[in-house]
């Protein structure tokens, strides 16, 4: 008999599961605020419904064995007491609760003795100007909850301009110090329900504004770095006693010093180059490790490979079937398309991956540049190369 998965959120993340869960024989039910979402084209039932809609969950838990997420914004509180009622979520509502709030994962992670920045949560109580005194400008100002693609998270040159969004605005605060940092990297890694954890081998991640554009993989990072990126997710994961795929963003400082940027209890945008580039992909470990099923090899099925997200530019309707085309007429290449109905600035409509015989280092300009300049108006292509 066929597992079913329930899967709180039904955006790319739970679309992309579509063949793992056909090769695996599980059975995907969604819960997703609008008919329109990419993964209910894919899923054997849809509940209508916003992701922290608990009273949704509940009913999305009586149709399935398991539930799972591909969104974090849940709100956990109400969902414990389905756990109580014996409601199977994996990861655990306890692996997930020190991850929500970007200031609370920050202490957990420094609380574990995990590398991150300087750090600390802005109170209203206080004047500003002495919360902050110990942190140079530039610095980092963090939504503590429901940021993602870099909306909620504000690179601040001077006091004023910090001052004034932290006036002008309701949201609770975490603020760092700014990482110079050399590279961005990323890893994927997956625990099982035993506790065997599998690790995707680490990749070099680019942001143009807070955005990921592209991501490189492998890194071209040292072996020592490598290790210590990989012994950072063993701890996370068996301290959280973690089931499921999670994303660990990264800094690596022109010192060669390594810090955590970011968690996320899902799968990631990082990891997208798996679906073509790995022996499994990351959707297809997620799946495993949450039927608990065993984990499968990460390893990279060619030399490297590279993923280009395909972001809106305009608000429009279109569904940009000549530039499809075009992208997909670069050799080695695949074109994943989400079958958002809409596109906005900044929203993910898409992403290529192109797989690669050598070391992608001195092809990456010329790739970016040509999917870049395919896809985008020319004022949009990427100007910034590391
Ligand atoms: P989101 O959750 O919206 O993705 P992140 O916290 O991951 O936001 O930040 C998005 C991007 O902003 C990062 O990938 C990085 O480029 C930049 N950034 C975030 N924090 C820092 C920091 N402390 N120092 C320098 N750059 C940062």
């Amino acid at each position: 008999m066929s597992i079913k998965l329930g899967i709180i959120g039904g955006g790319q993340l739970a679309w992309m599961m579509k063949d793992a869960a056909n090769k695996l024989g599980v059975e995907l039910i969604v819960q997703t605020p609008s008919a329109n979402d990419p993964a209910v084209s894919i899923a054997q039932h849809s509940i209508f419904a916003a992701v922290d809609d608990a009273a949704a969950t509940e009913i999305l838990a009586t149709k399935c064995d398991i539930v799972t997420f591909e969104n974090e914004f849940v709100d956990i509180a109400a969902l414990s007491l389905l756990e109580k009622q014996g409601v199977c979520f994996r990861p655990t509502l306890a692996a997930l609760a020190p991850l929500l709030d970007k200031y609370e994962q920050r202490c957990y992670l420094r609380d574990l003795g995990l590398p991150v920045p300087h750090f600390l949560a802005l109170s209203g109580e206080k004047a500003l100007e002495s919360q902050i005194e110990k942190l140079e400008f530039p610095v980092v100002l963090k939504a503590r909850r429901h940021g993602y693609d870099g909306q909620g998270t504000f690179i601040i040159h001077d006091f004023a301009t910090l001052s004034k969004i932290v006036n002008q605005s309701r949201t609770q605060f975490l603020v760092e110090e700014f990482v110079p940092f050399t590279k961005e990297l990323a890893i994927i890694a997956a625990c099982s329900v035993n506790g065997d954890i599998v690790i995707y081998p680490a990749v070099e991640t680019h942001q143009e504004e807070q955005v990921c554009r592209w991501v490189i993989a492998p890194a071209e990072i040292t072996q020592e770095q490598n290790l210590e990126i990989e012994a950072i997710a063993h701890k996370l994961l068996t301290s959280l006693q973690y089931v499921g795929v999670c994303g660990i963003e990264l800094f690596l400082t022109a010192e060669g010093k390594i810090l955590i940027n970011e968690i996320a209890p899902r799968t990631h945008n990082s990891g997208h180059f798996s679906l073509d580039a790995c022996e499994t992909s990351q959707f297809e470990l997620h799946l495993r490790a949450v039927c608990g099923l065993p984990l499968t090899n990460t390893g990279l099925r060619c030399a490297s490979a590279m993923m280009v997200n395909l972001l809106g530019y305009e608000s429009s309707h279109c569904n940009y079937q000549k530039q499809r085309q075009q992208l997909a007429s670069i050799p080695q290449a695949t074109v994943h398309w989400y079958g958002k109905t809409e596109a906005r600035p900044g929203r993910k409509l898409g992403h290529i991956t192109v797989l690669l015989d050598q070391d992608p280092l001195n092809q990456t300009r010329d790739i970016v540049h040509k999917i870049e300049s395919i896809w985008y108006p020319p004022a949009k292509t990427c100007q910034n190369f590391p």
